[in-house]
């Protein structure tokens, strides 16, 4: 299905030269429009805030995009402390869409939460120095988002952009794991020939290459209750059997390569003369190669029988692996390999590494789209009080992209993919 081709690129010409320098002109403008959009709080779980975010990209990118479109998403269903399913409303989905006939179809990829809600501390953007803004979201991904639009305004006064037609997505919930968003991520996927998402680069300016897979997983113990000191021999101990479960999980880090697995979250327990009737655990799984998901659930879900065997108890397992691990097979190479040419003839050496961390390249990839992840700024801290983007990385990051683009434009891709063609959006 897939030729991969040698591809050498070919020096720039003179409009090309000029339509990189103007992407610096603009870094004052872009510098303003960041710091407007890391005021606005887009928590994950603050949808206002993040159509709030959605609505100024939609203003920013609307004058480049033939038709804006907003996508309603499903609640998202999580297990709460006690066990029951809760139903959480999430921001709108954004998609600016332009030249859907031209021969090269590209999907550029971004999201509009952050890890910070509502009432963190976290809310405002403060000048560390000449270069850097201290700022929830800035890195992760507020800024990615504006290099995708200064990359795309360059790409709009290239002699050749017809060549190239694209797909801007928005998602509101890639920092809990896209569970709203994974479908149209999948389906956009198979209209695509590359993808392109903006997550900040690795700290030392470097792309991410292969990703671990990861799921999320709540456990919910029922036990029976029961006086301490009345009849303790009735009761059945939630704490205790959640305490075995989770030794029992943490066995099974690295029993496969790479395999680990935190329980990071156990809730239980009201007072110390009464049995406790109710454990609930949170847990992540990492995993390396995308056959130990099935591996992994296989022996979690014999733990959780050989105890439901026992009277008084009763587990229930909620969750599943969202995101699987992302290979860079043949056509992932190739489109590094021409992001490297990019950059080195921008005069700047790029490499990748493995990460442990997941994005939605991880989504992409699954659905079969060869795609970078790591395209936006560079910086650093981020899910942290302290993340922070390097300034200037917002017109350079944004030259590297145009580039590419100019290149692809031109060129063409280092492979031909025959699309499967998703459903319409
Ligand atoms: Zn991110």
């Amino acid at each position: 299905m897939l030729e991969i081709m040698q591809l050498s690129i070919e020096p720039l010409d003179q409009l090309e030269r000029d339509l990189l320098d103007k992407i610096s002109v603009q870094q004052h403008l872009r510098e303003q429009q960041l710091i407007e959009l890391v005021e606005i709080n887009s928590g994950s779980h603050n949808p206002e805030g993040v159509n709030q975010v959605g609505l100024k990209y939609q203003e920013l990118f609307g004058p480049l995009c033939s038709k804006s479109e907003r996508f309603e998403l499903p609640k998202w269903e999580r297990i709460d402390y006690t066990g029951k399913a809760e139903h959480q409303a999430l921001g709108s989905l954004w998609k600016f869409s332009h030249n859907p006939d031209a021969p090269i179809q590209i999907l550029f990829c971004g999201h509009t939460d952050t890890v910070f809600p509502v009432d963190s501390p976290f809310q405002h953007a403060i000048r560390l120095d000449h270069t850097r803004l201290n700022a929830p979201g800035a890195a992760d991904m507020k800024g990615g988002i504006l290099v995708i639009l200064s990359a795309l305004e360059a790409l709009a006064q290239h002699p050749l952009a017809h060549q190239i037609g694209w797909n801007v997505i928005l998602n509101p919930d890639e920092e809990i794991g896209s569970p709203g968003s994974a479908n149209y991520l999948a389906e956009a996927a198979k209209q695509h020939d590359i993808g392109l998402i903006y997550e900040p680069a690795l700290p030392d300016g470097n792309l991410a290459g292969k990703r671990k897979g990861s799921g999320n997983f709540t456990l919910v113990i029922h036990g029976r209750s029961a006086h301490a000191g009345r009849a303790p021999e009735t009761g059945r101990n939630a704490i205790n059997k959640a305490a075995e479960l989770i030794l029992q999980l943490a066995s099974l880090n690295n029993q496969k390569p790479g395999l680990t697995l935190n329980t990071g979250i156990i809730k239980a327990g009201e007072t110390t003369n009464k049995v406790p009737d109710l454990a609930v655990c949170k847990f992540n799984v990492r995993i390396q190669k995308t056959e130990d998901a099935e591996w992994c659930l296989e022996r979690i879900n014999e733990f959780i029988q050989q105890h439901n065997q026992q009277e008084g108890f009763h587990i229930e397992l909620h969750g599943n692996f969202g995101r699987y691990p992302k290979q860079l097979d043949q056509p992932h190479l190739a489109l590094y390999q021409l992001v490297q040419q990019c950059s080195e003839q921008l005069g700047t050496a790029l490499t990748w590494s493995a990460t442990g961390g997941c994005c939605d390249g991880n989504n992409l990839s699954t659905a079969g789209l060869p795609n970078i992840d790591t395209l936006g700024v560079t910086g650093n801290f981020i899910h942290s009080p302290h993340e922070f983007i390097n300034l200037p990385s917002l017109s350079s990051r944004a030259q590297l992209s145009a580039l590419l683009l100019f290149h692809i434009a031109r060129e063409g891709l280092p492979f031909k993919r025959l699309r499967p063609q998703g459903r319409p959006l």
